[in-house]
């Protein structure tokens, strides 16, 4: 290299040194705030289900479009489908824009019921029509069994959608006409409740603030363990049994005054992010079982209680901050850019069969092999080591209102499905004696259809567990996943009467 071209080089590396420090303070000035920016219509950005934008790849752009300018002020001109960085793309200090950091809105969005969808579709030999509406009209499948199939769909995909269901005679009801004024209403519960009944949570009082007035984050849930624990520190137990992807902890309180040999009962929620009610239900379990526990009759007392309020913390955070609809973890994909594994589909039993997808980008993908992902993996192991005495797996869900008894993976009964049947009946008759509400008792593949991975199933099946149910609490559709606060006390309370009920039958 001559001392020319030297020079040159160096006058070069000043030159672009100017023009960056000129670009960044315009950048990196404003902060970043998500709220001022307009989703991009990719389906898949829409529903955070893909993972990060490169570092490297924005710079990129960045870097070329400055050289194609060749304007010391001009603004980094971006691609068309880039435009979502404009203005505030300045987010954090390492120039990584997260995609799935975008809330997700559903203004206008409207939730369907739509029947017959077998007969339908069979008859045509096409795909399935959760598929379709999935991939052709941007739908978020909801619920799906062998009777209907509850599916939002975004505002602008409703005349078309509307369209396709009428061309294939496919009866549908609108069970909601405006799925972000749901959310909206739902969120402004918490805001309007006063400092007190919210509760305020200080670090000195180790106070949770707990309420069953409004649903509460991880962090809360969590201080509500610890603050039991303090507050019965001879009978319990709180383990971490393991972390996720994003390193939360993973968190079971064991509540017994023998543990060597009283008959063990598992409570666990949260499986499915969205499904809010199921972790508050089971931190209300928790509540009613400790709030009296010495005159707690003898069938509570002399059980050892592990309760596991939320399985899947990444994606209840996830859904809490980012898409209220989100189901899956959060765990990234080795093949794929979409995030998340169903942790009920990753379980080890039927896990190749039906009712789940081998797509990552589907709500129902069951991981790259079972038991891959690490909540499955840390609840397998935590409770194979406690099998002995193990009678009851309670996993609580939403929505639907029933409580359903293995097998789900395939259309078979097990083989003391008299006995199951008997108790779940027993615990619906009490719950429409409390408050009236009408659940449903049966067997699973008969009501939600075959699936396999289930956390329920792999319990009955590697543990031999005999009273294993999977509850799944209000409603039957209006709200769905999105149930007004003003109900979860008394949902909590169904939830509560059939852990009372299994308690009892226990012998
Ligand atoms: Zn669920």
């Amino acid at each position: 290299m001559t001392s020319n071209t030297r020079w040159n080089v160096v006058a070069l590396v000043v030159v672009l040194a100017t023009v960056i420090a000129l670009i960044m303070p315009s950048h990196f000035a404003t902060a970043f705030d998500v709220s001022r920016m307009t989703p991009v219509a990719d389906r898949n950005i829409r529903t955070g289900n893909k993972m990060l934008i490169e570092k490297e790849i924005i710079e990129e752009r960045q870097v070329v479009s400055e050289n194609d300018s060749n304007s010391t002020q001009a603004e980094v001109a971006l691609d068309e489908d880039m435009s979502f960085l404009d203005e505030d793309d300045g987010d954090s200090d390492d120039g990584v824009l997260d995609v799935n950091e975008i809330p997700v809105r559903y203004d206008e969005a409207q939730l369907w019921r739509v029947y017959n969808i077998s007969n339908a579709m069979s008859r045509r030999n096409m795909l399935p029509l959760g598929d379709i509406l999935e991939s052709k009209y941007g739908g978020t499948i909801w619920k799906e069994n062998s009777k209907f199939l509850d599916v939002s769909i975004d505002k602008k995909h409703v005349k078309a959608a509307r369209a396709f269901l009428e061309d294939h005679n496919l009866n549908t009801e609108v069970l909601n006409y405006n799925i972000q004024e749901m959310i909206d209403n739902e969120a402004a519960v918490g805001a309007n409740l006063t400092q007190s009944e919210a509760g305020q949570r200080t670090k000195k009082a180790a106070r949770s603030g707990i309420h069953w007035k409004d649903y509460h984050d991880l962090d809360t849930i969590y201080a509500f363990m610890r603050e039991i624990r303090g507050k019965f520190p001879n009978i319990c137990r709180l383990y971490t049994i393991g972390k996720t992807a994003e390193g939360r902890d993973l968190k079971v309180l064991r509540i017994s005054e023998n543990p060597k040999n009283y008959k063990k009962i598992w409570i666990d929620g949260g499986i499915h992010a969205r499904e809010w009610i199921s972790p508050a239900t089971v931190t209300f379990i928790l509540y009613q079982l400790m709030s009296k526990w010495q005159e707690q009759p003898d069938y509570i007392r002399q059980r050892t209680w592990y309760v596991m309020p939320v399985m899947n913390p990444d994606g209840y955070e996830y859904s809490r901050q980012f898409n209220r609809l989100w189901r899956k973890n959060r765990a990234p994909a080795k093949r794929s850019q979409c995030l998340g594994v169903d942790l009920n589909r990753n379980f080890d039993i039927g896990w190749n069969g039906y009712g789940s997808s081998t797509n990552p980008c589907s709500d129902t993908y069951r991981g790259e092999s079972a038991g891959s992902e690490l909540e499955t993996d840390a609840v397998v192991k935590f409770l194979t080591k406690r099998k002995y005495n193990l009678d009851a797996y309670l996993t609580f869900h939403s929505y639907g209102q029933m409580v359903v008894y293995p097998w789900a993976y395939k259309a078979v009964k097990v083989r003391d499905s008299g006995v199951l049947q008997r108790v779940a009946t027993t615990a619906v008759q009490r719950i429409e004696k409390k408050t009236g509400e009408i659940y449903r008792a049966s067997v699973t593949h008969e009501v939600l259809g075959i699936a396999g991975g289930g956390s329920d199933d792999w319990t009955r099946a590697a543990l031999g567990t005999q009273y294993v149910y999977t509850i799944e609490l209000r409603d039957r559709g209006h709200f769905g996943f999105v149930l007004p606060p003003s109900q979860i006390l008394e949902t909590a309370i169904e939830g509560y009467t059939v852990v009372d009920t299994v308690a009892q039958a226990i012998k």
